[in-house]
């Protein structure tokens, strides 16, 4: 996966870490790949944290593709 240049601009993209909490609860950490120039991002990988009934924290890992542009 090259995930060195924007593929609108070739400008160089820089890794950044979103984190948002849902309304059930959910702590969402996304990093992402972002483009300052055009903002143009790339959704690399996404955690999702949470608990269970008895307090145990449960991650959820997720991952995305980029499509080629
Ligand atoms: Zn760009």
């Amino acid at each position: 996966m090259d995930t060195g240049k924007c593929p609108r601009d070739a400008n160089k993209m820089l890794f950044t870490l979103e984190s948002e909490k849902l309304s059930n609860g959910v702590a969402r950490v996304s990093l992402v790949l972002k483009c300052p120039v055009c903002n143009y991002r790339v959704v690399v990988e996404r955690l999702e944290a949470s608990r269970d009934k008895d307090g145990n924290i449960l991650i959820r890992r997720f991952f995305t593709e980029p499509k080629p542009a």
